[in-house]
């Protein structure tokens, strides 16, 4: 039954309503015993549920990452991940889910991009819609982020984002327009950066005007972390709920600037109004919920299937010359690079979880072929050595990888012992017991033959085992940057110690940990290895990629090459190999410059726990890898409509209007692209005809598709409006997806959404009447194989 909010609301008094809208802690809201309302806790997101703990926390199913995922282009595959994110949830008794990320792909050196769909405002606003219900159906609160115009990570507690009005609504708004609108997302997180010169938590155009105002919005605004930066302008901009607490700019000055007569009661009294319809949605007021017991756990048979096929499906073939793939089964394989023996599963920052086990490639490909494959590493991938995976640091306690970390306090007493699987933790921010940390002592044991790098991060001053002391001191960007990239000192001892320990002084807040890896061997001997195990295989497979170096949130790429002498390998091997498949791990575009020389090319994403298995499954067909792309990748640096993430005197402008991507490509603003948004092989091959256009209140495209090829397959069939005015972008107005058998045709209808063809009017500051008319339909899958047109 829904309770009467105002009048719950009404019994509180003004210190008691303000209290509630900061958080008690880093991710949980206080309770409020006299009106039934119990803590809610929140939890990232967006691909993964972590838990309360920025690190160290409980062990958590680590999804494929949302570039992945989108790549089905499937509603049905976005909403599925919506309700296992919501049982993963309900497990930890977690609220609300902050995701998902619908920012756009702007240019493709953004660093966060891994967290976000598409550069496609229509396939990332269907798929956030959908995801959205998949988690509220089973009464977990979903969270679109970031409001609004948060493309890139440069300045990001700074930059003022420049994107004039028709850009704003018709692009970067309309993801959350069709999120809200169709599934009516219980909360929405303001953005770190400022819109045309205001704080997104002070927005009041996008917050009360258009948000809460025209779409009628009934749920709540939060803000990024630590994103507000006021009182008054905030609460009065429309920001809803200050995150994290317990401290923050609200408090007690928003009870001043309420008795100062400079916020409005009501103003207050409308954020509690929405805090409490979100506890109730949630099941936070009144009678608690209850959760379902025997969620599966993160490293069940039934997640390993789901997370298998989930991340398989994504994957997407870029190339097939001949029909390399699916390779035979008898096929000798040499597998070869660093992403096959280390394969990065997730990005850099919020977005990490702390997963039960990640499966490489090398351990998906060979459990399927057995001994036909050797494994061979690759050349580095890293700038800093990380935390290692495989065990190159374990723990004291217990000998699994990672470290144990002691917390004391100003007298020396021991706080805390923790052992962290990532090999670091975040300090200040996850403890909760009562004292002060002042001295972390950090200890791992080293499993390194021969030398080895060892360092360590976080801000403060540091006494190493070996008597060495300095002073690791902040970048002075931002608490945002301090938790996520801290920063660090590394140093190749003359003979790796067995154990390495470090102590340092904590002045605050932060996150410390232990760094290394054996030292790198010669790039020429790793590639001479490569070469001699490609030439005696029937086909190498080079897998390379991107690390949380490049994909991370709070910091952007500079490059789309890949690091290290990546291309060098790839470029040795096709020299050698018969035939050669590369499989790019990385959620982003990067260049290809072998391309021309590599028979088949699979792009694998961010693939999640199971990703050495899903890529493996791909390689041989059993699961079809039929993504298809959600992001253009450019054939150069600098060749994309919108290239540069680098603020100029703070501002960052989006001076390509609405013609991002693929759409500004096609209007001959960039070069053509290597790839466009939309391509990808499957094992199909498809004979497109009988295309009619119905028209209608919404036309809709019909299509017979044929499937020639000799493999069943799944076909995303595309449809795009190109408008008769020059200045009007080709865009995306719908898809449908079909799985047909070889020899089999299937016949297919295409609605064509009509949000894509409303216009904003910016001298009426509203949509205009006119809907745009002429122009033409086109049947494409991607727009570099345009099958049909229609107008
Ligand atoms: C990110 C958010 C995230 C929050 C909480 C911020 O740094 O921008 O996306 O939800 O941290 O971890």
């Amino acid at each position: 039954m829904t309770s009467d909010l105002a009048a719950l609301v009404k019994s509180l008094d003004l210190p008691a309503k303000v209290r509630l809208l900061t958080g008690a802690t880093a991710f949980t809201l206080a309770g409020e015993p006299s009106i039934g309302l119990h803590e809610m806790r929140f939890s990232d997101g967006p691909t993964g549920v972590r838990g309360l703990k920025f690190t160290g926390g409980r062990v958590a199913t680590l999804f494929p990452n949302a570039t992945l995922l989108a790549s089905t282009w499937d509603e049905r595959t976005a909403y599925e991940v919506g309700k296992l994110l919501a049982e993963e949830a309900m497990a930890q008794q977690v609220h609300v889910v902050l995701g998902p990320t619908i920012n756009l792909h702007r240019t493709p050196l953004g660093g966060r991009l891994f967290e976000a769909y598409s550069e496609d405002p229509l396939l990332t606003g269907k798929l956030a819609a959908a995801y959205v219900r998949g988690l509220q159906d089973s009464g977990v609160g979903a969270c679109l982020k970031h409001l609004v115009a948060n493309e890139s990570e440069t300045e990001r507690n700074t930059v003022n984002s420049v994107v004039d009005e028709k850009t704003l609504h018709e692009l970067y708004l309309l993801p959350f327009e069709i999120a809200v609108d169709e599934a009516g997302a219980w909360s929405i997180m303001g953005a770190y950066n400022d819109v045309n010169g205001v704080a997104a938590t002070e927005h009041n155009y996008v917050n009360n005007e258009v948000i809460k105002g025209a779409w009628g919005y009934q749920g709540l605004i939060m803000s990024d972390w630590f994103a507000t930066k006021t009182a008054a302008p905030a609460a009065n901009g429309g920001l809803d709920l200050v995150m994290p607490g317990p401290d923050g700019p609200w408090g007690e000055a928003l009870v001043a600037a309420v008795r100062a007569g400079e916020v409005d009661e009501a103003v207050v009294d409308d954020h509690v109004t929405r805090l409490l319809r979100l506890a109730e949605r949630v099941g936070a007021l009144g009678t608690p919920r209850d959760y379902p017991a025997d969620l599966p756990a993160p490293a069940s048979l039934v997640r390993r299937e789901q997370l298998t096929r989930l991340a398989a499906s994504g994957i997407t073939v870029l190339k097939n010359d001949g029909d390399l793939l699916p390779l035979d089964r008898s096929t000798s394989v040499a597998l070869i690079g660093r992403h096959a023996v280390e394969t990065i599963d997730m990005g850099g920052g919020s977005a990490v979880v702390n997963p039960p086990y990640q499966v490489t490639v090398a351990e998906g490909l060979t459990g399927l072929l057995g001994d036909r494959v050797t494994v061979v590493d690759g050349v580095d991938v890293r700038t800093r050595p990380v935390p290692a995976r495989g065990g190159f640091l374990t723990a004291p306690s217990n000998g699994q990888p990672g470290i144990d970390v002691i917390l004391c306090d100003a007298t020396g007493n021991e706080l805390e012992r923790r052992f962290c699987p990532l090999a670091k933790t975040m300090i200040g921010m996850d403890d909760d017991f009562t004292g002060t940390v002042t001295t972390a002592r950090l200890v791992g044991d080293v499993h390194a033959d021969g030398q080895a790098e060892l360092g360590v991060m976080g801000v403060g001053d540091w006494k190493i085992s070996d008597g060495t002391t300095f002073a690791l001191r902040t970048s002075g960007r931002g608490m945002g940057e301090e938790v996520l990239t801290p920063p660090t000192r590394t140093f190749v001892p003359s003979s790796a110690p067995a154990r390495f320990e470090a102590e340092v002084a904590v002045p605050g807040m932060g996150l410390y940990g232990l760094i290394g890896k054996p030292a790198a061997r010669e790039t020429v001997d790793v590639i001479d290895e490569a070469v001699r195990a490609a030439a005696g295989t029937d086909v190498a497979v080079v897998v390379v990629g991107l690390t949380e170096e490049q994909e991370t949130e709070a910091v952007d790429k500079s490059t789309l090459q890949l690091p290290g002498a990546q291309d060098a390998l790839v470029e040795a091997v096709a020299g050698a190999a018969r035939r050669t498949v590369v499989v790019v791990n990385a959620a982003t575009p990067v260049l290809m410059p072998w391309l021309p020389r590599v028979d088949a090319v699979l792009w694998a994403g961010l693939p999640g726990q199971e990703g050495g298995h899903a890529v493996a499954a791909a390689l041989l067909g059993d699961i079809e890898p039929a993504g298809r792309l959600v992001t253009t990748f450019p054939a150069a640096d600098g060749a994309a409509p919108a290239w540069s993430v680098t603020p100029v005197d703070g501002r960052l402008e989006y001076a390509e209007g609405t013609f991002i991507g693929y759409r500004g490509h096609f209007a001959g603003r960039a070069p053509d692209p290597a790839f466009w948004l939309g391509h990808g092989l499957g094992y199909g091959e498809w004979q497109y005809s009988d295309v009619r256009l119905v028209t209608g209140d919404a036309p809709s495209i019909t299509v017979t598709v044929k499937n020639v090829g000799r493999h069943e397959s799944r076909e995303v069939v595309q449809v795009y409006l190109r408008p008769v005015e020059p200045d009007e972008p080709v865009r995306l107005v719908g898809w449908t997806a079909v799985t047909v058998e070889p020899g089999k045709a299937a016949r297919v209808t295409v609605h064509a959404d009509r949000r894509l063809w409303r216009r904003w009017d910016a001298e009426a500051h509203a949509w205009s009447d006119r809907l745009a008319d002429g122009g033409e339909f086109l049947v494409a899958r991607g727009l570099g194989d345009v099958r049909a047109t229609v107008s």
